[in-house]
């Protein structure tokens, strides 16, 4: 069991109580946040925004860790379960984001089509959505209808000029996760919220207890969208 992990924020505390397995839990507003990758080790963690690989060109998470709300979780380590019996599996590129990311988000791309206003907070601000794709028994990502993070057209649940593997692929992960618990986004093949995320709170917790930003914002690039919607 890992030591306590210090927090800047009085609301929190840590829990070191088990989850599905020995993961760590903090705990903010009466919101259970849990280490993804501690709860269900299958999952292979990919954090996008850990990386300078994601559509603001900065790295804004201090490292590759996901955190989500326990209930959340739970129906995430379901989904994978089913996958798992098929040979597949997911690979999770976000999950819990603070809502200090959010604003930078927003001031950088300040479209609600693509950004929650932090104004409001985000399903992610509240723990219950995931960004995820497919993997095959090796960890190789099946295809899909783009990239993540792609704002067009093609992203979108209704778009069908792809090829029938992609269609089913794509059919597939929206079909396991809707028996899981969770509902699909229109423009977003790759974001699924977790049912009531209504119900709980926007958290604004740093769960790795490092810096964000830990470059800082230098090299920032202004995302490409589609222009014709
Ligand atoms: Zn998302």
């Amino acid at each position: 069991m890992r030591p306590t992990v210090l927090l800047t924020s009085s609301t929190v505390v840590l829990l070191s109580v088990g989850c599905a397995s020995h993961s760590r839990i903090i705990t903010a507003q009466g919101t259970r946040l849990v280490n993804l990758s501690e709860a269900d080790p299958t999952l292979i963690i990919d954090c996008r925004y850990a990386t300078t690989n994601n559509f603001v060109g900065v790295r804004m998470y201090p490292r590759n860790e996901l955190w989500l709300e326990r209930g959340a979780a739970t129906r995430l380590m379901k989904a994978q379960a089913a996958l798992r019996r098929q040979g597949l599996g997911l690979k999770v590129y976000d999950g819990y984001r603070p809502l200090e990311i959010q604003r930078r988000l927003w001031e950088i791309m300040p479209d609600p089509r693509y950004v929650a206003n932090p104004k409001n907070g985000s399903r992610h601000n509240r723990g219950r959505a995931v960004d995820i794709t497919l993997v095959d028994a090796d960890g190789e990502e099946l295809a899909m209808p783009t990239e993540y993070d792609n704002f067009t057209e093609r992203a979108h649940h209704d778009y069908t000029a792809l090829p029938l593997e992609i269609i089913n692929n794509r059919k597939l992960l929206r079909d396991t996760m809707i028996a899981a618990g969770f509902t699909a986004l229109k423009t977003e093949w790759w974001h699924y919220d977790a049912q009531g995320w209504e119900d709980f709170p926007v958290l604004d917790v740093n769960v790795w207890g490092e810096p964000l930003f830990p470059d800082g914002m230098d090299g920032a690039k202004q995302p490409v969208v589609a222009e014709s919607e």
